[in-house]
């Protein structure tokens, strides 16, 4: 049992991990603290890189399954109530790229992957398991639990997200950043969501301070809302639910037709962004950090999720590679990692600041340059992200 690798967290990040690994015939055992593993309802975009990992994960059938195939990422002025900009996702930009541009619930592609790990012999899945601190020898690392239980392997990733506690002790860099921003999240059926608006795309409505994104889920039986007001609020919050006029209050001066879709939201819930400055140091000599534990980043470039199983996949690629030496593998990884995932942190705020929220000649600067690009550029612009499979 102490062969090996311990996965500290089982979102999706973690069980990725443990797939990525077990392609590879590497076993691991994923320790999560939560009762259950789960994840909000609520939905993820995945550009094509996700699905470049859905392949290396052995579930791309089943993650082709699931998706919901959008025509377009739309940007809109919430002020003017005019189109910016369409990125056209179709034949050219899945040529291009290998695959396509989707939308998820996210307990559809969590469930995925769990399934996958559930059905994988190399694979032992353990809730109730908050890994709380760290030991290591030159041969192997023990993981303590908050009940006082020690669970030793080969080596221990953490996976444990924004707040972990694995990057707390290998890193002690404090608290995450807290951006000021806002979300709201909202899932509502098709046919409450005003008709004219039902477009099969990711459709982000950008005003001063505050955007909307909606697009349709699960077979288009829903849609997924989520808005978001840069209100400087000073503390994290995860998941408080809130009522309609709180959600309200932020966007009393975007266009009416903006206003309306939060109108039709039920049951919204409220998320105080955080992120972190990049960082070199994800590994302590067997234990490495990956995913929202290495480097949490504001959603505003949809690639959070898509990281995390980027950083999976080569994970057990270096680990695959190293010829035992786990340090050796693990160290590699994060060379192979660190830039591209500190460049999608870093774009992810420019993009909050410069695309998403921006008011007066700021956002006419923003349409002027938005409205000149043609198809063919704007795929020039997504190369660096979409280009190759962000895994070799
Ligand atoms: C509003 C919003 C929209 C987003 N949209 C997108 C999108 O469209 N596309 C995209 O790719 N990404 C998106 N993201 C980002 C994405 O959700 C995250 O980057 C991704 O879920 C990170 O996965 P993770 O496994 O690293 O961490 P998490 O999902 O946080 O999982 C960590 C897991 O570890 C468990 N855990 C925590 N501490 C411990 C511990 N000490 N021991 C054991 N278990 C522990 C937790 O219970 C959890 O199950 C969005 C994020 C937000 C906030």
């Amino acid at each position: 049992m102490n062969d090996r690798i311990l996965i500290a967290g089982g979102g999706i990040g973690g069980l990725a991990t443990a797939l990525a690994l077990a392609q590879k015939n590497i076993a691991s055992r994923v320790l999560e603290k939560a009762s259950r593993l789960g994840e909000i309802g609520a939905g993820i975009q995945l550009g094509p890189n996700a699905f470049h990992c859905f392949d290396r994960l052995g579930v791309g059938e089943a993650a082709r399954a699931m998706a919901v195939y959008i025509d377009h990422l739309r940007l809109m002025d919430a002020m003017e109530d005019g189109e910016i900009a369409q990125i056209d996702l179709g034949a050219a930009f899945r040529a291009r790229y290998g695959n396509p541009y989707a939308v998820v619930h996210r307990g559809d592609l969590h469930g995925v992957l769990l399934k996958a790990c559930q059905a994988h012999p190399m694979i032992e899945l353990q809730v109730s398991s908050e890994v709380v601190r760290y030991d290591q020898d030159g041969a192997s690392v023990t993981a303590t639990l908050a009940n006082g239980e020690r669970i030793s392997g080969t080596a221990l990733i953490g996976a444990d997200g924004l707040w972990s506690n694995v990057r707390r002790q290998l890193l002690g860099d404090g608290m995450p950043r807290v951006s000021g921003h806002t979300t709201y999240r909202s899932v509502i059926p098709t046919e409450q969501m005003p008709e004219e608006l039902r477009w099969n795309a990711a459709t982000l409505w950008a005003g001063p301070k505050c955007h909307i994104v909606h697009y349709p889920l699960s077979g288009w039986k829903v849609f997924n809302l989520v808005v978001t007001y840069h209100n400087d609020a000073p503390e994290p919050v995860a998941g408080k639910p809130v009522p309609v006029e709180e959600v309200r209050r932020g966007f009393t001066h975007v266009c009416e037709r903006a206003q309306a879709i939060i109108r039709h939201g039920v049951d919204w819930k409220m998320w105080v962004l955080c992120d972190r400055d990049p960082v070199n140091d994800w590994v302590d000599g067997r234990v490495a950090l990956l995913g929202d534990a290495a480097h949490p980043m504001m959603q505003y470039m949809a690639q959070g999720a898509c990281m995390a199983m980027e950083d999976a996949v080569c994970l057990a690629d270096t680990l695959a590679q190293s010829d035992g030496d786990l340090p050796a593998g693990l160290a590699r990884y994060r060379d192979r990692r660190v830039l591209r995932a500190s460049r999608v942190q870093l774009m992810s705020r420019a993009m909050g600041d410069h695309v998403y929220h921006p008011a007066g000649p700021h956002a006419a600067l923003r349409n002027a340059i938005m409205r000149a690009k043609s198809q063919p550029q704007w795929l020039d612009t997504l190369d660096w992200i979409y280009g190759g499979n962000g895994l070799d």
